[in-house]
């Protein structure tokens, strides 16, 4: 995009000088491209100065009544008027007074007689630096605005964790004033069991990524409230730093709550009514009240199929709820793992059978036992299943195969299916992700089941993954620790 060109008014040079001719000479050298002024004694230059404030002064080092050196000392303890850069003229070759105009804050100097291009080329070098000198400050007054007004906490720290400057609405966030957590330890802001992953960031001084967690954070009233943090690396002024942001979630995890407590009270609502709608269909289409009628059994059978649908969808949402709010009740024992996958295969079968795909355990060696909730797992175990049979093509089979390596046993899913789409892979296991939406109808489904099968799994200390080619096939697969066998038999015995 092409911004439109702004006319900038040309710089604006006040020359002094008690010498009508040095005058002239000056102006003839830069008034073409410079609007310039002139003053011929010190109080007459420090009274433009104040009214037309120039860019740049060129000022004759000796004159009478007030010289050179009087009118920068002036120009410089004026703070309207010290940001002024003064080039002395003079004739003077001598060291000394060079030093003493620089030292005083002259920032160059040019004898006279003067080369007209030399004056032309140091006016444009200090025309240059102030130019430059507003670009910063104008960016630093752009950063400070937006950082004044950031609705997020946002601070820097040195590589040790010490804060080294603050937003107002970090100060805010905290109930602390900025000054108070300027040089305080930033871990110190935060609840004592939510510190390790601030310490793991500052303590990899070589990791460049950006680090983002929730955690909950320490206000100045004793007060813990949850924030997200976010964590990266900078650096400024050449040296590194830590930038953070913070965000205030306590309205976000509000909000989530009332979204899970009215999902839980609708489906706990419709759960009930559901059950005995989906057992009268059941019995009325098994012919238990009577005979049904061709026409009317489809019709009924399928209003069953979607009430069965709908149930799928309740439970999922239950489950769920209740795995977010660690009320989800897991019952572990020891058993063999073999007897629960073919107790899930076997209740599939007819599943399978609906859609042409069959359900094959591969040999199976294996006597490994597991701690699991067993009805956990083989909910589980069907989502992997019931998934693989969607996504497969007609007459297909599913191999399901279990091996053993390092402690753990792996119950492998593999289908000759779909595949999973190149883009969807890193949110297969997210709540209500589907590769394609349009498939809950087609294909029924939540996109509810991994995420939760990921959740049962992780309570089981597994592990679940997936290896997926497109038009080829996937295999998700799952890891639990074996119990080893002399183990549990010593603890048979003991007991
Ligand atoms: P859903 O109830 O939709 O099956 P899941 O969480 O079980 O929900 O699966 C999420 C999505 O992952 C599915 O909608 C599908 O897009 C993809 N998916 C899962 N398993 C397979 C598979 N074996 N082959 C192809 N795609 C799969």
């Amino acid at each position: 995009m092409n911004l439109p060109l702004r006319k900038l008014p040309l710089p604006r040079i006040l020359v002094v000088d008690d010498q009508a001719i040095n005058i002239q000479t000056l102006y003839q050298t830069l008034s073409d491209d410079h609007q310039v002024l002139m003053a011929t004694s010190g109080e007459q230059a420090l009274a433009i100065c104040r009214a037309s404030l120039p860019d740049l002064v060129l000022l004759d080092l000796v004159m009478p009544v007030m010289d050179g050196y009087e009118i920068l000392r002036q120009l410089k303890t004026d703070p309207a008027l010290r940001h002024i850069p003064v080039i002395f003229i003079t004739a003077n070759t001598d060291n000394a007074s060079e030093v003493r105009g620089l030292a005083q804050g002259a920032v160059d100097f040019i004898l006279k007689p003067i080369n007209p291009e030399i004056v032309r080329a140091r006016v444009k070098t200090q025309l240059t630096l102030l130019k430059q000198k507003i670009v910063i400050q104008e960016s630093e007054q752009y950063t400070k605005a937006i950082l004044d007004n950031a609705a997020d906490g946002i601070l820097t720290c040195n590589n040790e964790g010490i804060i080294e400057s603050a937003n107002p609405a970090a100060a805010t966030l905290f109930g602390h004033s900025t000054e108070e957590l300027i040089a305080t330890d930033l871990t110190s802001l935060l609840a004592v069991t939510q510190r390790q992953n601030i310490s793991t960031f500052f303590n990899n001084p070589n990791n460049s990524s950006v680090s983002k967690f929730e955690a909950e954070a320490l206000h100045a009233s004793g007060q813990l409230f949850p924030i997200e943090i976010t964590l990266s690396h900078g650096v400024h002024g050449g040296q590194s730093l830590i930038i953070v942001i913070l965000r205030d979630i306590a309205e976000r995890r509000r909000i989530e709550q009332m979204k899970n407590d009215f999902i839980s009270t609708v489906s706990h609502e419709l759960r009930t009514p559901l059950t005995s709608i989906n057992g009268a269909l059941g019995l009325v289409i098994g012919g238990v009240v009577g005979s049904v009628p061709p026409a009317m059994h489809a019709m009924l059978d399928m209003a069953h199929k979607n009430s069965l649908r709908l149930s799928t969808l309740i439970n999922d949402l239950l489950d769920m709820e209740k795995m977010l709010a660690g009320k989800l009740d897991f019952t572990f024992s020891v058993q063999p793992i073999i007897p629960v996958l073919e107790n899930a295969i076997e209740s599939l079968r007819a599943y399978g059978e609906r859609l042409n795909v069959s359900f094959q355990l591969q040999d199976h060696p294996s006597n490994a036992l597991v701690n699991i909730d067993s009805n956990r797992l083989h909910q589980v175990m069907a989502n992997l299943l019931s998934n693989a049979a969607k996504y497969s093509p007609q007459n297909a089979q599913v191999e399901i195969a279990v091996t053993e390596h390092d402690d753990r046993v792996r119950i492998a899913v593999t289908d000759h299916g779909t595949g999973i789409p190149l883009k969807f892979r890193d949110q297969v296991f997210q709540k209500f992700s589907q590769a394609d939406a349009s498939n809950n109808r087609t294909k029924g489904g939540t996109g509810l089941g991994l995420a939760i099968a990921r959740e049962m799994i992780t309570r089981m200390n597994g592990s679940i993954g997936f290896t997926t080619e497109t038009d080829v096939g996937s295999c998700f697969y799952v890891e639990l620790p074996c119990i080893p066998v002399a183990a549990e038999t010593q603890k048979n015995e003991s007991t």
